[in-house]
């Protein structure tokens, strides 16, 4: 089902927790909203599940105008965090129970619900446990029956809040693997909220990427990393640092030196680079400063580097540097981005 979110706002006391918001789901995408806490992420899925709804602007499910609708009329299915099965239920009630309340006229008959929870058990995986109730069940394990529940009513899309955010690394990186090859085989519109970027870059055919109450940038994994289109992208996804700078006759210009980047139209602005995308370099024209730390990870470091800055506190910068560079603490550093975005002022 294609979504169509219009120029949404949503006010809280007049404060907008979403302001404008506009954004196309396309029918069987999966995508992520990720953000800071507070960004609008969860009032945005309420407002697709219908559990509450805009102050203004419309959202259509296809060609029909959603926004006014109930829960029950949109037929959304949603799973939250802290997954809400009912614990006096056995797993196969619980995943049966949003098609046994329905209104009898369109209440299956019992057989063929009970058909419908064995499939549904297969699909995610837990057949044979259908007679366990939640507290025998692994965290993992929940959260599989959540999502089982949520596909019952076979529900026209599925929104997911959080749905690993109570579990441990591992078995979250477990469920996410699990939870893309799912929607592969299901092809159900999927709309998830997480907090955990890796989450959202692993997983999400685009990232919508918000930030108090906006849309910062709607993008694939590679969009959004390697082509950020705010300050706020870029620092958000991954690591990265920034310097003030003037672009003068096409030389990039730190405290007006040239660092020996150039770019094609003259501003002031800021320049971002990420660590990876610096090189050491013995040129006149770079940057340098004096290595203040030095992190090992696997195969490469990260130097921390502080850039004097005319008696104020220094500017502080992260950069990658070979194993085996000579890079010493106390040391000087001069380096050069190979990588950047100047976002003028
Ligand atoms: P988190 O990652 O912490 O869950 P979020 O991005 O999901 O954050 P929201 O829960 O959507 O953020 O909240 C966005 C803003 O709206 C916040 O400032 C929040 O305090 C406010 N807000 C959300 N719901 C309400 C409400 N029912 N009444 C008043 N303010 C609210």
């Amino acid at each position: 089902m294609e979504v169509k979110i219009n120029n949404i706002r949503k006010e809280f006391d007049r404060f907008a927790a979403l302001n404008d918001v506009s954004l196309n789901i396309a029918s069987g995408e999966l995508i992520a909203l990720l953000g800071p806490s507070g960004s609008g992420k969860t009032t945005l899925l309420r407002l697709i599940a219908g559990l509450d709804f805009p102050t203004a602007g419309q959202i259509f499910f296809g060609e029909e105008d959603a926004s006014r609708h109930s829960v029950q009329e949109r037929n959304v299915g949603f799973v939250f965090q802290h997954y809400a099965l009912f614990r006096h239920m056995t797993v196969a009630q619980n995943i049966g129970f949003g098609l046994k309340v329905r209104p009898s006229a369109s209440r299956p008959p019992k057989s063929e619900i009970k058909k419908r929870v064995s499939d549904l058990l297969d699909m995610v995986q837990l057949s044979g446990l259908e007679n366990r109730y939640p507290n025998q069940l692994s965290g993992g394990q929940r959260q599989r029956v959540a999502l089982a529940r949520a596909m019952a009513i076979e529900p026209r899309i599925l929104l997911l809040d959080e749905p690993f955010g109570a579990l441990d690394a591992k078995v979250r990186k477990e469920l996410r693997r699990w939870l893309r090859e799912f929607h592969d085989r299901t092809g159900h519109t999927t709309v998830f909220v997480t907090h955990d970027q890796e989450e959202a870059l692993e997983l999400a055919d685009r990232v919508v990427v918000m930030s108090q109450g906006k849309i910062e940038q709607v993008g694939s994994a590679d969009d959004v990393y390697d082509r950020p289109q705010s300050p706020f992208v870029f620092s958000f996804i991954g690591e990265s640092s920034h310097l003030p700078v003037e672009v003068k006759n096409g030389t990039v210009l730190f405290q007006g030196e040239p660092i020996g980047i150039s770019e094609k139209t003259d501003a002031a602005g800021d320049l971002f680079f990420r660590p990876e995308d610096v090189v050491l370099t013995d040129e006149k024209d770079a940057l340098f400063g004096k290595v203040t730390a030095c992190r090992r990870l696997a195969g490469t470091r990260i130097a921390e580097i502080d850039i004097a800055n005319n008696g104020h506190d220094p500017f502080h910068v992260e950069v990658e540097v070979p194993l085996h560079a000579p890079i010493e603490l106390g040391s000087e550093a001069r380096f050069r981005p190979t990588r950047w975005k100047i976002f003028t002022k």
